[in-house]
């Protein structure tokens, strides 16, 4: 990784002395250093306060057993985590991740992430992540249920509307939600109704919510388009991943008129030149959890599955990292300019490892990182906290056009940042400096806390 400015590299140093071996909170930190150096001139009252470091620390974490029982009536044991990191402009919030390569460094980029996407949202939510090593493919629903209210028996006490409000992430969706939310409900006696988000309708949910990262992802990417008088439509687009945060990325691209020809799992990915038929990926993916190469044998010989490999060797204009962190490497990144791709918008979170981002930037590639264009996630879930304190219920038309003016909000906010920070064009130090702007003066203005 390239060095820091002197100030900033003390900072990571530190960084890396109380977090040894978690090479993805390294990571994300790192990235976010590297680009507040033209911050840290401009504004010496930051490191007056030491509002970088603070910034680097949750305010507290929280690990803890989860023991249940599976199917067969054996005692299965998982760990749970929650970091709140950053409660300066409103009660903790970011997702819960269920995966088995969930660890402390998985949890900790994430909330470090979620505090500058959920301030480049503009409303009042801090940052925080939470999730388990609990891996719920081939699980019976039984199996998950026990889980999910094993681990809110000991998370409830940690959370609440005003405290923390987790939602869903990677194996994490409707059914896991409704499980949580059962549990709190009944620990607490209360039917508080903004303790998570992602809901069901019909329980205090939010039109749009399901849709929300993917939809909004395709409407930053439309954004960035449109500075260079482009559009999705008429593009090829390949979208890796075929959970939440791809199948609506794929939904809203297509409404734009783009063509998505590719989209996988972790068991490689299918292509399907006359573009995907997204009823069928919803079919086998949501409705039965399968996996993508039924898709391929679903379609005959329309289209084909390739084990094993990624999405990035697919001629396209237009990719949407959608799965999970680094995902898309300088290889791939190289292999996708060269067949001609000329926008990025990253659905998942830092799937693009640094120096991919940086074979992007000096091709002049449009990239979107993850903090900003997959933020329509947690915007829509502020908009969800906003119903539930109201107890109201908005139509689908109003919150979807609610979310496309806060992606608008965002895309411009991050392209003026980067313009006024002297990098014009370069999404990444716009998201980076526009997002630590506010959560750093509000925690100026909260004092040493
Ligand atoms: P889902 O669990 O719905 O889907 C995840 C998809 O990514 C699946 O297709 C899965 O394949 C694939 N995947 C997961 N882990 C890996 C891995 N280690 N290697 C290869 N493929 C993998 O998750 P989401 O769609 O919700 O999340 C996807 C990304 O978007 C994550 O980075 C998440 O943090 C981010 N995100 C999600 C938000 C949301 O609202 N859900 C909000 C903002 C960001 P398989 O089925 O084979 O496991």
């Amino acid at each position: 990784m390239p060095g820091l400015d002197e100030k900033l590299q003390l900072i990571y140093d530190t960084v890396l002395r109380r977090n040894p071996g978690e090479k993805e909170f390294h990571q994300a930190v790192h990235e976010v250093l590297d680009s507040l150096r033209p911050v840290v001139t401009k504004h010496p009252e930051y490191a007056d306060a030491a509002v970088i470091t603070r910034l680097c620390e949750p305010e507290r974490q929280i690990i803890f057993r989860v023991p249940w029982v599976d199917d067969a009536g054996q005692v299965q044991m998982n760990r749970g985590f929650r970091v709140q990191f950053n409660s300066a402009l409103g009660p903790f919030k970011g997702g819960m991740r269920f995966h088995p390569s969930v660890y402390l460094g998985i949890i900790k980029f994430l909330g470090f992430e979620q505090i500058f996407k959920n301030s480049l949202t503009g409303m009042p939510i801090g940052g925080a992540k939470g999730g388990s090593d609990f891996d719920p493919k081939g699980r019976s629903d039984g199996e998950v249920m026990r889980f999910c209210q094993s681990l809110m028996t000991e998370l409830y006490r940690n959370i609440g509307e005003y405290t923390d409000v987790p939602a869903g992430d990677i194996g994490v969706g409707g059914r896991e939600i409704g499980y949580l939310f059962g549990q709190y409900k009944r620990m607490t006696n209360r039917y508080e109704s903004g303790v998570l988000t992602g809901k069901g309708l019909t329980w205090g949910g939010s039109q749009v919510r399901r849709e929300a990262t993917g939809y909004g992802t395709a409407f930053f990417v439309n954004e960035m388009l449109k500075t260079r008088g482009e559009s999705f439509d008429g593009k090829t687009v390949v979208v890796s991943g075929s959970g939440n945060v791809a199948i609506y990325a794929i939904e809203k691209v297509q409404e734009l008129g783009g063509t998505v020809i590719a989209c996988s799992d972790s068991g490689g990915y299918v292509v399907d030149e006359k573009g995907i038929d997204l009823d069928l990926v919803k079919e086998i993916k949501t409705e039965r959890r399968g996996r993508i190469s039924e898709y391929a044998e679903a379609r005959g010989g329309a289209a084909e599955f390739i084990s094993g490999r990624t999405v990035w060797e697919v001629a396209c204009d237009v990719a949407l990292p959608s799965a999970t962190q680094n995902e898309l490497t300088a290889d791939d990144a190289v292999m996708l300019v060269k067949n001609g791709c000329r926008a990025v918008g990253e659905g998942a979170n830092m799937p693009t490892t640094p120096d991919g981002i940086k074979v992007f930037n000096d091709a002049g590639v449009l990239f979107a990182p993850g903090k900003a264009a997959n933020a329509g996630g947690v915007a829509t879930s502020a908009l969800e906290m906003q119903q539930n304190a109201s107890r109201d219920s908005w139509s689908f038309e109003y919150t979807e056009n609610r979310l496309a003016e806060i992606m608008r909000n965002i895309h411009d906010r991050c392209a003026e940042t980067a313009d006024e920070y002297g990098a014009p064009g370069n999404y990444v130090a716009g998201a980076n400096i526009a997002g630590f702007i506010r959560v750093a003066d509000a925690m100026l203005a909260l004092g040493v806390v």
